[in-house]
Parts: structure tokens; C-alpha cells; sequence
């Protein structure tokens, strides 16, 4: 049963109820407006907003019409010229005014239909792009042929929309003209001293302006970015999606947790044993972590730090006062390398503590796969760490009391909810190393209490970023021959291929073996076929220096951590996006050695490939090279939207609407603050709010408490 409000309804019906949308066009509607996923409703028809806008707007005379953009002007038509019974030439209407004629031509047209909307004597409005032929005015097939009843429904400026195969532009703007007659009037859910301070129309009027635009300049790219309708609409939908959070984010808080409190006889040792002392960021987030698994209160929490800036070792120290407390904490991972690399750095550091870890990742032998299970359900593991087998159907704790997921953007929604089903009231830890940008991290993260590490462990040395052209590769060569001779240790990436991964691993293999040949038998070779065992050979001889130069497709670009490694080769650099390669730089300058990144590129550059190696070389910020490769790409692409869980937006673009996001967040917990299940007169506007942006999940959220 739908607690929709009837009022509604009229939005939410399918687009076929409206007049000439019929099962022709409605799958066409579909692939536009949603992508192909849902039935289009009149709703998505009102948020598909226009592009642009064509002036309709009548001018005095044909001669003073300029060329080469739409026009509209009027004439008496004089003459039908069909062409000769063989000849390819078109078929021409000649019309004309005081100031001089013009000629309609057309391709492939009825001539029955011509001969009635263009009868000679008739003055006729006729709207298109003029161009000279031969020294002749003509106009190629007008948008608009009307009399003067048709002029007056004639808008001054057309909404350009954007379309799809098969669907027209005409269509279109009548579709969205039926689709407005459906607006209910609706009662505001803004703030009203708000919408005063902004200028902000109600939102059916925001709806009506922006498809019945008032100049071409307000709707075009650089007008829709500043269009208070616009602003208005965005605002409405990034309220509604921070309302939706807070609601889930109340709930969570509402739900019981257990008291997790350590009493420092394992964690406290492992501490003092570290070669180094935490830094005041890692120690500010180890104390916010435990306050929360202290807390009855369920714990959602991320953990932000750039590559580097040592996250590991604080969710160590969290995991093992779970397990002070007589529970078991998880840690997953994206890869096996990871995972294998955690569980051998972990197992060395805990040997005295007498805490048993296991290692999970799907690929161990029966037998030892069975022993981890046996001592994850009996509780005689106490620390677990592996990949998402770790959290897959089959897997049962004793006592989940921590779930650490790392790198999560590798991760889904689904898997976070997963781990938290493993156990009765389980405090789950999210870390990231992707540096989102303050404004994407709350649409993001806006569920989760968040602590940053902001500092970069003391001793990193910055890391020499040189970009250079593949046609210098002997050089380079020449270069890591020294490089390797003075001790260095060497990662070498290969572009991703867009193809398919076979050719991933062809270039890589092409890229092991030519540089076998220049270098000699110190290269080894990684890729994401190779099995989990050869994976690790691998990667234990390049940690033990038997390998000096380790060339790989992007399987390294997470997580993995060897000190020694100073010198970074990206090649193909090009083909990179700013987080991956400020990822895969992440790698290097991890040791006290001065560390070089090379990123090697074949020309021609784009614009925007040439912006990114230039950050690249100008930065090793990763929030600012977050908010640059924003700037570069727009939101939704960055985050790949549908992997990253970034809820996709329809009218904001969090590229230029992020001053409303932190405005819309804040709005979002004052208003539960007031009115936590939203039963006042606002509270209900808001309701409606949230079933407009399809953010209804939430209003049954109000009910299940
Ligand atoms: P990331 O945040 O990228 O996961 P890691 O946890 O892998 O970073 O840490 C990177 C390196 O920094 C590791 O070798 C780790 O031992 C080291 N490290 C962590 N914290 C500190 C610290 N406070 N001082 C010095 N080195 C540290
Ligand atoms: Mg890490």
C-alpha cells in the first residue's frame, strides 16, 4: 500500500496519461528520462529540464532577419514550386514581404499537406534558420508554419530539451506542456524566510518558468547554472535527499548498541611496541571511534584519510579494543594482496598477544577455510580479516562486535548493510582514502559520523612529479637503470584499455618483457588473472628485492603498502583519472627515501588530459586534487555514480550547486530537531518532498521507527 498523497497522484501517473503519449512513444520516454530503468511518470517529464531556449519572437521584416540561427517572420505566401516529375530537386514555397521574399524548401512532403498550411494569398508565420543560396533567402524545412490564430500560441522563447533517438523536439515541448496542466497546487516545504532571502518562486511556479522560459539567456548552459528556478528545484531535491539521511541517520542513533569498552591490555602494548607514535590526528580519531563503540548507540563512522596517512593502524587499535572487550572484530579489504599483506603485518605484530586472527578471502583450501570458519563461530578468533568473504552468506561470529570495511568505495551499499547483519548490534567503521570533496562527502557519507586524519605522518618526503612524452622512453629506461642500481624499488603501471581486460594484460605483458630486455631479470610481472598464490610470490619478491621493477595492470592501485617502493611509472597517464593517479602516487614517498612518480603520456593531449597531469604535478593535496578533477568531470562522473552509491541527482549538479548542499544539510537536522517524525504543517510539505525526489524509503522510515 502506497502512503502517497493523493494529491500526487496526477504527477506519479505514467506518461501515458498523457495526450498523445502512447505505447509508441512511451519506451522512448523511458530510455530518456530514466535511463531505461523505470516507467516514465509525468513527474520525470516535469524534471526533464530544458538545455536551452530558441527565440520565437516575431521579427519586422524578412530582410531584417539575421542569418544562420532561428528566426520568425511573417510573409503572404505567392507561389508553389514543386520540382520537374524526375528532378531531385525540392519542393518551394516563395513569400514574401515589403522588404523582400523568402523561399521554404522542402524534402519528401505531402504536397496536399503544403498546398493547405501554405495556401497562396495567405500571410503565414513561418520560424527557422534563414541562409542565402545563390544569392536567394531560404529556409530549410521551418520549425513552425502557422497562421494567425498558431502565432499566438506561439511562445516567445521554445524550450530546447534534450532527446533521444526517435523522439522529437515538437513532441517534447507538447508532452511537457500537457505534464504542467497536471501540477496540484502544493503547499510550500521551504522555510519561508528562506525563500524570501532567495528570491525563490513557489515550486510549481519554478517548474512552469523554467519550461515556459522567459529569456533564451536563462536557460541557456551558462543561465541554468545562476536560474534561481533552477536554484530553487536543486535546492528542493538536495533538501530532500539530506532530509532522507538525517531520518535514516536518527534511526540508526535510535537503534541499541552494546558498550564496547577495552581495557587497553592489547592495544595498549602494540601501541607503545609502534616504531612510531601515533600522530594527533590518528590519536583524535582512535578516541572518537572508541567513544562510539563505548556508546549504547550503534556506530556508522568513516574514517577519511588520504593514501598514506596511516588509517590501518588506527583501526587496529579500535579492533583490538573489541577484542579487549571479549568480541570479535572484522576488517575487509578490496583485494587479496591487501588482505594477505594486512593478515602477515598484523599476525607479526600481535604474536605475543596470544589473539588469534584468521584470513578469509575466498581462496583458501577446504581445510583451512573450514578451521577459520570453526574459530570465527566458536569466538577462538577474535580478530578476522579477508575480503568480502569475509562478510558472505555461511560466515557466522561468535560476537561481531567491529566491522571495518577499507577503501570502501570499492564497495556497495548492500555489502555495508551486510555487515552489519552479521552480529547483534555491530558498530561498523567505513576508512576511504578517495579524498571526496567536503561537499560530495555529505551526500555521500551524510548518514555517517565522519573523522579525518588531516596530517600526513612526519618524515614523508614530497614526491618529484615529472610528466613526460612515451617517445622518451629510452630515456627512462636509462633512468631506472640508475635508479634500480642505487637501490630503488620501482612500480610500473599500465594504462587501463578501455576494450576489455585481455588487452589490459597484453600491454602489460608486452610492457614486462620489453622492459626485461633493457633491464635484465630484475622485473617481475602482476595482473588481476594471475591466481591469489602467484599474486603473492610476486609480491614477496619484490618486498624482498628480488624484483627491483614491478610492472602491473591496476591491481596495485589499492592499498598496498612497501615502503622501499620510492619510484612510481604510470604509463599512458593519460588515460587515468585524477583519483587514480593520485591513488597510485600514493604508493611511493612512504619511506624516508626521496621518491620520484613519472607519468608517461603519448601526445596529443586533450585539454582536459592535459589539466589533469598539470594538477598532478602541481599538487599532492588530495582534497584539492578531489576538487579539481570535480571541476573537471561534474559529480556523477567522478564517483561513477551508480557503483559509489552517490545518490544520482536529477536537477542538482553538485559541481556548481555544493553552496546549497551544506545549507540543505544543515536545514535537514533543524527540521528534525523541531519535528523529528514530521507531523507539523511543515513536516507534512516535506513528506510530499520527499515522495517528489523518490525519497519515500525515507517516509517509511517515520513509521518503523
Ligand atoms: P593508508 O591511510 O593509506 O591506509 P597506511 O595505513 O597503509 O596508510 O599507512 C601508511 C604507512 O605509514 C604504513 O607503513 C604505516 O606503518 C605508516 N604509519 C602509520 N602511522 C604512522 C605514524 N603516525 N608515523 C609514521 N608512520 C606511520
Ligand atoms: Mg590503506
Amino acid at each position: 500500500m502506497s502512503l502517497r498523497p493523493p494529491a500526487l497522484d496526477p504527477l506519479f501517473a505514467p506518461v501515458t496519461t498523457l495526450a498523445g503519449v502512447g505505447p509508441k512513444l512511451a519506451p522512448l520516454l523511458k530510455r530518456l528520462l530514466t535511463g531505461g530503468e523505470n516507467d516514465a511518470r509525468v513527474i520525470d517529464v516535469l524534471f526533464h529540464l530544458p538545455r536551452g531556449g530558441v527565440s520565437r519572437e516575431l521579427r519586422p521584416s524578412i530582410r531584417s532577419a539575421p542569418f544562420g540561427e532561428p528566426v520568425t517572420v511573417a510573409g503572404v505566401v505567392i507561389e508553389h514550386k514543386p520540382p520537374a516529375p524526375q528532378g531531385r530537386s525540392p519542393y518551394r514555397v516563395i513569400i514574401e514581404d515589403d522588404t523582400g521574399d523568402l523561399a521554404l524548401v522542402f524534402f519528401n512532403v505531402y504536397r496536399d499537406h503544403l498546398s493547405k498550411t501554405l495556401p497562396v494569398g495567405a500571410t503565414r508565420y513561418v520560424s527557422g534558420v534563414i541562409e542565402l543560396w545563390n544569392g536567394f533567402r531560404q529556409m530549410t524545412h521551418p520549425d513552425h508554419i502557422l497562421d494567425e490564430n498558431g502565432l499566438k500560441t506561439l511562445p516567445k522563447i521554445e524550450p530546447v530539451y534534450g532527446l533521444t533517438e526517435g523522439l522529437t523536439s515538437r513532441f517534447l515541448i507538447r508532452c511537457t506542456a500537457a505534464a504542467l496542466e497536471r501540477l496540484p497546487s502544493l503547499p510550500e516545504w521551504q522555510d519561508a524566510a528562506w525563500i524570501a532571502q532567495r528570491k525563490w518562486p513557489p515550486f510549481t511556479e519554478a517548474l512552469k518558468g523554467l519550461h515556459r522560459p522567459g529569456s533564451v539567456a536563462s536557460v541557456n548552459e551558462e543561465g541554468m547554472i545562476g536560474n534561481p528556478l533552477r536554484k530553487r528545484l536543486a535546492y528542493d531535491e538536495l533538501l530532500a535527499s539530506q532530509l532522507a539521511l538525517a531520518l535514516a541517520r536518527a534511526r540508526m542513533r535510535r537503534l541499541r548498541g552494546r558498550p564496547t569498552i577495552g581495557d587497553g591490555s592489547v592495544s595498549g602494548p602494540l601501541e607503545r611496541a609502534l616504531p612510531f607514535s601515533l600522530t594527533s590526528s590518528q590519536q583524535r580519531a582512535l578516541a572518537e571511534i572508541r567513544a562510539d563503540l563505548a556508546s549504547e548507540h550503534k556506530m556508522l563512522r568513516l574514517l577519511q584519510g588520504d593514501v598514506g596517512s596511516g588509517k590501518t593502524v588506527v583501526a587496529l587499535l579500535a579492533m583490538l579494543t573489541a577484542v579487549e572487550a571479549g568480541r570479535q572484530a572484522a576488517l575487509m579489504v578490496p583485494t587479496e594482496i591487501l588482505a594477505r599483506q594486512h593478515f602477515e603485518r598484523i599476525s607479526a605484530m600481535l604474536e605475543q598477544s596470544g589473539v588469534r586472527i584468521g584470513l578469509l578471502t575466498g581462496r583458501e583450501k577446504t581445510s583451512e577455510r573450514r578451521k577459520v570458519l570453526e574459530g570465527l563461530a566458536d569466538g577462538s578468533i577474535s580478530l578476522a580479516l579477508g575480503t568480502h568473504a569475509l562478510f558472505q552468506e555461511g560466515v557466522t561470529y561468535k560476537d561481531l562486535g567491529l566491522a571495518v570495511v577499507d577503501e570502501q568505495h570499492r564497495f556497495g551499499v548492500h555489502q555495508r548493510l551486510a555487515m552489519g547483519s552479521k552480529g547483534e548490534a555491530v558498530d561498523v567503521l567505513v576508512m576511504t582514502a578517495t579524498p571526496i570533496p567536503r561537499t560530495l562527502a555529505l551526500t555521500l557519507y551524510g548518514d555517517m559520523d565522519v573523522s579525518v586524519l588531516s596530517e600526513k605522518p612526519a618524515g614523508r618526503k614530497p614526491v618529484a612529479t615529472r610528466i613526460i612524452t612515451l617517445e622518451r622512453l629510452d630515456e627512462v629506461a636509462g633512468g631506472l637503470k640508475r635508479a634500480i642500481a642505487a637501490g630503488n624499488l620501482i612500480y610500473w603501471v599500465c594504462p587501463l584499455v578501455a576494450e576489455s581486460e585481455k588487452t589490459d594484460l597484453a600491454a602489460a605483458e608486452e610492457r614486462f618483457a620489453d622492459l626485461k630486455k633493457r633491464l635484465g631479470d630484475v622485473v617481475g610481472l602482476v595482473h588481476g588473472r594471475m591466481s591469489g598464490a602467484e599474486k603473492d610470490t610476486v609480491m614477496e619478491r619484490f618486498m624482498a628485492e628480488d624484483i627491483k621493477v614491478l610492472v602491473s595492470t591496476t591491481v596495485i592501485e589499492v592499498g598496498v603498502d612497501i615502503p622501499k617502493a620510492s619510484v612510481m611509472v604510470i604509463e599512458h597517464a593519460e588515460r587515468f583519472g585524477l583519483a587514480q593517479l593520485h591513488q597510485l602516487r600514493g604508493r611511493v614517498g612512504r619511506g624516508g627515501t626521496a621518491s620520484s612518480c613519472l607519468l608517461l603520456y603519448r601526445g596529443p593531449l586533450s585539454q582536459t588530459a592535459k589539466a589533469r597531469l598539470q594538477i598532478m604535478r602541481e599538487t599532492e593535496d588530495g582534497f584539492r586534487i578531489a576538487e579539481e578533477d570535480l571541476r573537471l568531470r561534474g559529480a556523477g562522473e567522478m564517483l561513477g555514480s551508480k557503483q559509489s552509491g552517490l545518490p544520482e541527482t536529477k536537477i542538482a549538479n553538485l559541481a556548481f550547486d555544493s553552496d546549497l548542499l551544506a545549507a540543505a544539510r544543515d536545514d535537514a537536522r533543524l527540521i528534525l530537531e523541531r519535528d523529528l517524525t514530521l507531523e507539523s504543517e511543515r513536516g507534512q510539505a516535506l513528506r510530499l518532498l520527499l515522495y517528489l525526489f523518490d525519497r519515500d524509503q525515507a517516509v517509511r522510515l517515520l513509521k518503523a521507527g
